[in-house]
């Protein structure tokens, strides 16, 4: 038994945890009796791969094969995105989808439908798969596709890991000249501008905006705009760059060596941060040429930044709301989150594009991602946010969630209930793949 947690380090819990490194030995540990999960790299926030028996994938992470003409690329499900650049960017490939960080594995981005800054124009990783093979509870390998066993399919892309163990995945990469991005930065004074710059921004490819969740009155939603586009070669500027277009910028490696003490993170601490943030950039429109790394990935160059939050952990409050509510929508949940004083460190906004899936979390429209410290008063605030995210048509998403109840996911989740029956059935009676989550909000019993 040891002690594991995912990033928001909320809930810790004692579990025992296993990994496995080819499929007969992951047949093995699921003949043993009990309720398993997987666990990928924990970078979902909350408790969804958390579990009293754990099943780590990180060994699975092998590349299967590449098709260097059409960028098909077939891996094990525990290899992570990091990995899949380390090799490919040199190359001249690129992601189809990336999150915000790319610590994560290919099983976790399947299992959460995970979505980038690209959404509105490529929709979510799932979207990419063109097939994959999952492990059973019994054992067995289904292969699926969105045309093969389309309904396990659809039940695993978003799924959370409660059809099966994803095993492997094939995915087409992107074309690149270059491993550098074209980056505008805009700075808007608040919401209406923010809002008015997305509605601008769908020929981009790439489009997110940091808002400062501190700023109220005329200032509220006060927030920069990055957008961008894989530079190309002519686009370089630098001898460095153009000496070496596909070489990836190593940054400098911060950390965070211990917990923060609590008191760190007060009200106004945390508006310094903001400010300072906000003024950085100069009013008006900014072009640049970065490398991905620093424009997909900012927080991952501070390792453990987890831990200044502190001993009592975090969470991410991310919601979406349709766009038709957005406007007023974001202004209302906003000027609660503000009025409150709990403020967020970090929050970021994004404009979904459509997404008809079976359970992925985006919908067209606006998501918000928010991180509160734990405590009392903001599970508190989180109930009145669940309601007025409920009431516009919105949801909040399953990879950064610990504390959601059961009804909140059965009002926002239109397929709550098949989704229930179809994980019911494929355990035949007996459940075998649960998390605290799916416990939680009453997925699985
Ligand atoms: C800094 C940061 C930024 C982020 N930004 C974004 C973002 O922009 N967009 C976004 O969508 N998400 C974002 N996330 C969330 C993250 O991408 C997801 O939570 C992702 O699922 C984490 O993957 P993981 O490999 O760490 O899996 P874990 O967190 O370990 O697991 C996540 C889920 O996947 C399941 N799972 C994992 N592997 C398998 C497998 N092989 N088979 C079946 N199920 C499996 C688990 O059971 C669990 O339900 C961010 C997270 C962090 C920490």
């Amino acid at each position: 038994m040891r002690k594991i947690s995912d990033w928001g380090n909320y809930p810790v819990i004692e579990a025992e945890v296993n990994g496995f490194d080819t499929t007969e030995q992951l047949k093995r540990q699921l003949e043993q009796p009990g309720e398993v999960i997987a666990f990928g790299n924990g970078r979902s926030y909350g408790d969804a791969s958390l579990q009293h028996k754990i099943l780590l994938t990180r060994r699975f992470s092998k590349f299967l094969s590449f098709d260097a003409t059409t960028g098909e690329l077939c891996c094990q499900a525990g290899v992570l995105l990091a990995e899949i650049l380390d090799v490919f960017v040199p190359r001249g490939w690129f992601l189809p989808v990336t999150p915000g960080t790319k610590l994560i594995t290919v099983g976790g981005a399947i299992a959460a439908d995970v979505h980038g800054k690209n959404h509105h124009v490529d929709g979510s990783f799932g979207q990419h798969i063109q097939s994959m093979e999952v492990m059973r509870n019994d054992g067995s390998v289904v292969t699926c596709s969105p045309t093969e066993n389309a309904e396990f399919f659809n039940v695993t892309v978003g799924g959370m890991g409660l059809s099966g163990i994803i095993l492997n995945a094939t995915f087409r990469l992107r074309k690149i000249e270059t491993a550098y991005i074209k980056e505008e930065t805009v700075r808007a004074s608040n919401l209406e501008e923010i809002m008015d710059g997305f509605e601008a921004s769908d020929n981009w490819t790439y489009s997110v905006a940091w808002i400062d969740c501190l700023a109220k009155g005329d200032s509220l939603g006060r927030s920069i705009l990055m957008r961008g586009e894989h530079a190309s070669e002519t686009d370089l500027i630098e001898q460095a760059q153009r000496a070496k277009p596909l070489a990836a910028k190593k940054g400098l490696k911060l950390g965070v060596p211990i917990d923060f003490p609590n008191f760190a993170l007060n009200p106004l601490s945390m508006k310094a941060f903001n400010c300072a943030y906000y003024n950085k950039t100069r009013p008006g429109t900014h072009t640049n040429v970065v490398d991905y790394n620093s424009f997909f990935y900012p927080l991952d160059a501070v390792d453990n930044w987890n831990r200044i939050y502190g001993k009592r952990g975090f969470t991410q409050y991310q919601f979406v709301i349709p766009k038709e509510a957005g406007r007023e929508g974001m202004r209302k949940i906003l000027t609660r989150i503000t009025e409150s004083g709990l403020g967020s460190f970090l929050a970021v906004l994004k404009l979904f594009g459509e997404q008809d899936s079976f359970m992925s979390f985006p919908m067209a429209g606006y998501t918000l991602a928010l991180d509160f410290p734990i405590s009392v008063k903001a599970m508190e605030l989180f109930k009145e946010l669940d309601a007025m995210v409920a009431d516009y048509g919105g949801r909040l998403y399953l990879a950064k969630d610990s504390r959601m109840d059961a009804a909140m996911f059965e009002k926002t989740y239109p397929n709550a209930d098949e989704f229930r029956q179809a994980i019911a059935m494929l355990n035949e009676g007996e459940t075998k793949f649960a998390s605290l989550q799916s416990k939680r909000i009453g997925i699985t019993g």
